[in-house]
């Protein structure tokens, strides 16, 4: 099999819809994808109705959290697989999130447009549709002003986490998330855990209490991970008992990178599968 366990659609940040996304995975020769939209499950329905059948997919979501530890507050994304959508309190924080989305990116949109910069607040609510807001929606409409090039450019100047426009977005205790997850039936692996800002503070003991607390493995090849920190963590996951995932983290034309480029195991499926109670496991040829 070839499995990708972190991709985007149109539903968070993505550029594909689901059913885009599907046949992007099923023409690069993958046989299992998970599609992943930040703060939502509102893709799943579209994804269940339109998965080529041979496709297997793989439902969940990446949960924007943060870790405090030694005074250092870092933002942490957690993958949840296969856990029930239905379940209330799950349900109402990835609400809560969402709406802040909503609120934040006008607050950087407003920043934006006090500074002179031509984009408005009807403009990138028409190219999020009804999806999470996040930045790289604003990025479209910076690059259709011509004063960037791509959503990436953007990332690099008006979208940049220290710059002047930036707005924090609200995001959920790390490990009242890996509960939440649990509590739901679900998986919660922690993503790109070598990306920037997370990396000075998810160490082997930290990972080791949130195994503690709940955590079912990490995300080791990842496109932000360079060749030491995928051997770093494949040990780290070898030696802690956690499950080591692989993925591209496609976000179709927002960011510069192959669907299926980074892959996981048939294992590590398999033990996601082993370990989630809260959804139909799997949907295609693999269930
Ligand atoms: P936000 O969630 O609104 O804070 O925006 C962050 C999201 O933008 C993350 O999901 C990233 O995958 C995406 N992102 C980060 N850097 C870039 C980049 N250079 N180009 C395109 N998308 C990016
Ligand atoms: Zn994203
Ligand atoms: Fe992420
Ligand atoms: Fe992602």
């Amino acid at each position: 099999m070839t499995i990708d366990l972190h991709t985007h659609s149109d539903f968070s940040d993505g550029t594909d819809s689901p059913a885009q996304l599907m046949a992007a995975a099923r023409d690069a020769g993958l046989t299992t994808l998970a599609i992943t939209d930040h703060d939502t499950t509102a893709g799943w329905k579209a994804a269940e109705r339109d998965r080529p059948p041979e496709l297997t997919l793989v439902r969940g979501a990446e949960w924007s959290t943060h870790l405090v530890t030694g005074g250092d507050r870092v933002s942490v994304h957690l993958l949840a697989y296969l856990f029930d959508p239905a379940d209330r309190a799950l349900a109402a924080e990835l609400d809560r999130l969402r709406a802040d989305r909503a609120e934040r990116g006008m607050a950087i949109v407003d920043r934006l447009v006090a500074d002179g910069i031509p984009i408005s607040r009807e403009q990138v609510r028409e190219i999020a549709g009804d999806a999470a807001i996040g930045r790289p929606h604003i990025g479209r409409a910076l690059v259709s002003t011509g004063l960037v090039a791509s959503v990436t450019e953007a990332f690099g100047s008006y979208l940049s986490w220290h710059g002047p426009y930036f707005v924090r977005k609200e995001d959920t205790d790390l490990h009242a998330a890996i509960g939440l997850v649990r509590g739901a039936g679900g998986v919660p692996v922690i993503a790109h855990p070598r990306s920037r800002g997370a990396a000075r503070v998810l160490d082997q003991a930290v990972l080791a209490d949130l195994r503690d607390d709940g955590l079912a493995g990490i995300e080791v090849d990842h496109p932000d991970h360079t060749p030491q920190a995928r051997a770093e963590l494949r040990e780290i996951a070898g030696r802690l008992g956690l499950i080591g995932t692989g993925a591209s983290d496609y976000h179709g034309g927002n960011k510069a990178l192959r669907i299926g480029q980074d892959r996981s195991t048939e294992d590590a499926v398999e033990a996601i599968v082993a370990a989630s109670s809260g959804a139909t496991p799997l949907l295609g040829p693999a269930a």
